[in-house]
């Protein structure tokens, strides 16, 4: 699947220390990729409404995670998917009267120009659920061989097949949420738990037998089907970073049941650990709700764009947040944005200014420590303020220093 244009990352002087991460599975807060290489898998769209302000704060936070590793003088892969068939999509298009495979490719062309716009470091290996269906399916059979998944019936003729959870006794060490929760959201994001036939309500579908006026594909053990959603990133995963990679991420959302049951997926197709670490982004709500689809409260970066808001400012009004809190989209937060970049500006624009070693240091530290760019913009504000005050010790070139800095590590491009 084709990315986006790669934003150029200015070079730095020195080099920023291990970037540490909150991880999910143990509550820890820990280094996020201990060796040089360090790869990373965040879960793409499923491309039927175009990216809202959840979605690009996802991924401006791993971009921010990217940036600080390459910093570190890490050599970052970083991997995604789109999922570019599942219910959801095909609910939209038959709703909207367009072609499953228009909406989806307009969307995702829409989701690339969004991202390029906000300054994101495309993916390395970017996949497409329908350019995989090969792939998913030889892993769908090697669950079923081992005696890890199940065959039940579909009403329409084939079958479906499902995950046995049984057969991992480490599942739910993502989320780590008690039964009643995880049977909750499971059939709140897309599972199935009342389905007849299924050895557990949690078992999750692999591999979903073609149902009439529903895209299907001919596999040789599997018969005409396509995949199920967590198994999908699993197996893109896997491909484009091998296994063990360093970090899973993703919205708080996919915590349970999407990561649980793609971790585990994983374990029982290669035997081993999958991802080392698992970060979660806070949800972002708009008038008192979270974002979401469903709710209709999207505030999309491509209507933003349309209406003229500088894709900085959106960038900008996202970093304030800690990417790990839940938080609201309002339009004072987006005020704020577009004044600091004015004052930026401003401040960058001269030939000289305070010292801006302090700024590299701080800004360095702050997004090593679990990413932390509120601070980071804090301590950029008091260097503009005190620039713009003039009554310190002029050192030449120092703006350019701090627009490098806020390039590279922030990827905010005044
Ligand atoms: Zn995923």
């Amino acid at each position: 699947m084709l990315t986006w244009p790669a934003p150029q990352i200015p070079r730095l002087p020195g080099t920023g220390e291990p970037v540490r991460v909150l991880d999910t599975s143990t509550g820890q807060v820990v280094v996020a990729a201990p060796g040089r290489d360090a790869r990373l898998y965040v879960c793409g769209i499923t491309p039927y409404d175009a990216t809202h302000l959840g979605h690009a704060a996802t991924y401006v936070a791993f971009d921010v995670l990217g940036r600080a590793w390459r910093d570190a003088g890490q050599q970052v892969t970083y991997a995604s998917n789109v999922t570019d068939v599942d219910d959801p999509l095909l609910e939209r298009a038959t709703a909207v009267g367009v072609d499953w495979r228009t909406l989806a490719a307009e969307q995702t062309a829409l989701f690339a120009s969004d991202m390029a716009a906000l300054g994101v470091v495309p993916p390395d290996v970017y996949r497409g659920v329908v350019e995989s269906v090969p792939e998913v399916a030889a892993a769908v059979e090697l669950l079923l061989a081992r005696g890890a998944a199940y065959r039940i019936a579909s009403p329409d003729g084939g079958d479906d097949v499902y995950a046995d959870l049984s057969a991992d006794p480490a599942f739910g060490s993502v989320a780590r949420l008690d039964e009643a929760a995880m049977l909750a959201l499971s059939a709140e994001r897309g599972g199935d738990p009342d389905r007849p036939g299924k050895r557990s309500p949690l078992d999750p579908l692999l591999w979903r037998a073609e149902r009439p006026g529903e895209p299907a594909w001919d596999t040789p053990g599997l018969g005409r089907g396509r995949p199920g959603w967590h198994i999908e990133c699993s197996v893109i995963a896997r491909d484009g970073l091998g296994v063990p990679f360093d970090v899973q991420g993703g919205g708080s959302d996919l915590a349970f049941p999407h990561h649980e049951c793609s971790t585990s997926h994983l374990r029982l197709l290669d035997a081993g650990e999958s991802a080392r670490t698992h970060v979660h982004t806070g949800m972002v709500g708009y008038e008192g709700h979270k974002m979401s689809k469903s709710r209709g409260n999207l505030v999309l970066v491509s209507r933003l764009l349309a209406d003229g808001v500088e894709p900085m400012a959106i960038r900008l009004a996202v970093l304030a947040h800690r990417y790990r809190d839940d938080w609201e989209w309002t339009d004072e937060g987006l005020a704020a944005a577009q004044q600091r970049v004015v004052t930026w500006r401003r401040a960058l624009s001269g030939n000289g200014g305070p010292d801006a070693a302090p700024v590299l240091a701080g800004v360095r530290a702050a997004v090593a420590d679990d990413l932390d760019t509120p601070r980071a913009l804090a301590l950029v504000d008091a260097w503009a303020a005190t620039a713009i005050a003039g009554e310190v010790e002029f050192h030449e070139g120092a703006p350019g220093v701090v627009a490098r800095t806020i390039d590279a590590l922030l990827g905010v491009r005044m």
